[in-house]
């Protein structure tokens, strides 16, 4: 209605963006690279493309706008639209993985980085875009560095075979994108002014050691005092922990004295989106609302009417663990600029308060900014990436933030064993069909490798419970004062050929439980880490039916598990020295077999292994028995320099 449409009208008057809005569209007309700094909800995300739409473009050429988050680019697109007045889809659309909507007339397109990569396999220069922008570049994720690496050699192309110019937007709404502005030769900065309030930050006096009984006991003291429609978002780490969160302060609300009722909201990615648009509702006014959200309510949505944010100071993360080239999603601390961040949310309106549950000493020892996730994360999932966008040579690639040259030769030779990559004449690399297949699994690529395999040997179906228990925190519950107990019931899980196989009988005998809570107790298994392997292994299942493989399997004959597994591992595979100790044979180095694998005892004459842990002493964990015979048969290059046959 014309209601509605003034009500829009003055929305975008008043936020912070609209007072730079010519400044901003003279220097989008000049420059073909710039950086745009401003706090989160002063417009950047929403307003940008707008302005370029209606004020530069003037309906010639399309804009792509990417975001870290499939729910960011989802819920942004759909405010979009109805600021426009269009239905979602045709001018103003989104394309997320498994769900998009967009037409020929779509001119502002916001989009997963991810999915903007996979744009980039297909056209390399972007030709289809005028502008591109990335959004929350202060997030470094992966997708987003290879992307910064990406358009700025399309545009250096476009200009060289004078094609259209590419013009390039990076948004962030912290000040730590100095490098980003370096990295595109030093191009422009631009500051939006915020509107924040003061914000009064309170630490606990000692340090905490449950975080989330502390966060909970925080919320409390809010709600019994603070008047109503005083919103309150807590900052936690992941979905379940939110949801266990939610349930218990929903229930300390229902015995709370005050007569304000509490709403307790999740918000976390993999919430279903109906359930993620209630945050964004007004609640009634005898009402609280408090919203219980992962880092996704740091920058990347915008709730209004927060006064109180309740920070625990921590974050899921993405880690490598170098020893069995996997990398693992871990709670960490996070970092300064994360907190400042945090406590902005609290400021929007008017005046607010930030409790951050941690003591100033823990502040103190912070790191000042996260560490860009290619930089923690396994660099030969990046390298197989990066082939597959047909970069030829990873030591000579104009990366953001390079990983040391070690780790992109050693990244290299790895994928060339496992038969990913190949190199040409001139020394270039190219991927194989089998690399090529790997690329689509989000996974290291030795597992990615064990899949394909496992196709062959007719057993993907034990293959991809294995590597979802492999890329799950473990399923073993470890009990200090049952440990006897426990090591005695799970004792009918344990199979002769090794852990991998345990494993597969663990998940058996669960998926065949009637009742897998009482199941998991009964057995001393993680009921958590459980579902999270169900989850884990839908996703991958469901890759591996959109890529026409045969899922089959192998029955009773589970010879044809570990030998899928060692297509993927030989590069971990360990030999029996002496005196019960082993050496592996990529580099020799002296092992032991951990205590808590089931061929502690038996010690065979040769293993595989997923996981080397280094404590007082080095362990091997996960374990299979092998033949050493497989190992000439399927990596005759990489086995013959390092094992003798005997
Ligand atoms: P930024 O990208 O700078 O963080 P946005 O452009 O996302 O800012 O948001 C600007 C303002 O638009 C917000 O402060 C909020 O008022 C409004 N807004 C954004 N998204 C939504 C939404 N999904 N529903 C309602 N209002 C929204
Ligand atoms: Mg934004």
């Amino acid at each position: 209605t014309e209601e509605e449409r003034n009500n829009f009208e003055d929305h975008k008057k008043s936020l912070p963006i609209f007072a730079v809005k010519q400044k901003l569209i003279k220097r989008m007309k000049e420059e073909n690279r710039l950086v745009v700094i401003g706090e989160t909800g002063s417009g950047k995300t929403t307003q940008i493309p707008q302005y370029i739409y209606n004020d530069i473009l003037n309906g010639k050429g399309k804009i792509a706008i990417t975001q870290p988050r499939r729910v960011a680019a989802i819920s942004v697109a759909e405010r979009v639209a109805l600021e426009m007045n269009t239905p979602i889809g045709n001018e103003v659309g989104y394309c997320v993985r498994f769900e998009e909507s967009f037409s020929p007339a779509t001119k502002i397109l916001y989009m997963t980085d991810g999915m903007l990569m996979r744009h980039a396999t297909l056209n390399r220069l972007l030709t289809q875009y005028s502008y591109i922008i990335i959004d929350e570049a202060h997030e470094r994720t992966v997708h987003t560095d290879v992307l910064l690496s990406i358009i700025k050699k399309a545009q250096k192309e476009r200009q060289k075979r004078h094609i259209e110019d590419l013009k390039i937007i990076i948004m962030s709404a912290t000040m730590d994108v100095g490098k980003l502005s370096e990295y595109f030769d030093k191009c422009p900065i631009l500051y939006i002014e915020g509107r924040l309030h003061p914000i009064s930050i309170k630490f606990t006096e000692d340090k905490i050691d449950d975080y989330l009984f502390a966060c909970l006991t925080t919320v409390m003291q809010i709600h019994s005092k603070a008047p109503p429609q005083h919103d309150v978002l807590v900052f936690l780490t992941g979905q379940d922990e939110i949801e266990n969160f939610v349930r218990s302060l929903r229930q300390m609300g229902k015995n709370c004295k005050t007569d304000i009722d509490l709403t307790v909201l999740p918000m976390y990615a993999a919430l279903p989106f109906a359930l993620q648009k209630r945050v964004f509702e007004d609640t009634p006014k005898n009402t609280r609302k408090v919203i219980v959200a992962t880092n996704i309510a740091e920058t990347s949505i915008t709730i209004s009417g927060i006064k109180y944010v309740v920070d625990s100071g921590m974050v899921k993360a993405k880690l490598h663990k170098p020893s069995s080239g996997l990398d693992i999603l871990t709670v960490v601390r996070i970092s300064q600029s994360q907190a400042w961040q945090r406590s902005g949310r609290a400021g929007r309106q008017s005046a607010g308060t930030c409790y951050r549950v941690y003591d100033k000493n823990t502040f103190d020892l912070m790191p000042a900014n996260s560490i860009p996730e290619i930089l923690r994360c396994n660099i030969a999932s990046v390298t197989l990436q990066l082939l597959s966008l047909g970069i030829k040579n990873t030591l000579t690639f104009d990366f953001v933030d390079k990983p040391s040259e070690e780790s992109l030769n050693s990244a290299v030779d790895q994928l060339s064993w496992l038969q990913a990559i190949e190199k040409d004449k001139g020394n270039e690399l190219h991927l194989t069909e089998i690399g090529k297949r790997m690329a689509a699994f989000p996974l290291d690529p030795r597992l990615g490798r064990v899949l394909l395999a496992a196709e062959k040997n007719g057993c993907l179906e034990e293959i991809l419970t294995v590597v979802s228990m492999l890329s799950a925190d473990s399923v073993m519950l470890i009990s200090a004062d049952q440990r006897e107990k426990a090591e005695a019931v799970r004792r009918k899980f344990q199979s002769v050929e090794g852990d991998h196989i345990t494993l597969l009988n663990v998940y058996k005998s669960y998926k065949g439980s009637k009742k897998n809570k009482v199941w998991c107790k009964e057995n001393f298994i993680n009921h958590r880490n459980m579902k999270i392997v169900i989850q884990i292994r839908k996703q991958l299942r469901k890759i591996c039916i959109d890529q026409n493989m045969t899922i089959k399997s192998c029955g009773e004959d589970r010879s044809l598990v570990r030998k899928s597994l060692v297509h993927g591992l030989f590069m971990n595979a360990a030999q029996l020295h002496s005196d019960g100790l082993y050496s592996t044979i990529m580099d020799r180095k002296m092992v032991n077999i951990h205590p808590s694998s089931v061929l502690f005892r038996s010690k065979p004459g040769y293993v595989i292994y997923s996981e080397l842990v280094q404590t007082n002493k080095c362990y091997i964990r996960d374990l299979s028995l092998i033949d050493p015979q497989w190992l000439f048969e399927i990596s005759p290059e990489f086995v013959s320099k390092r094992l003798i046959r005997q």
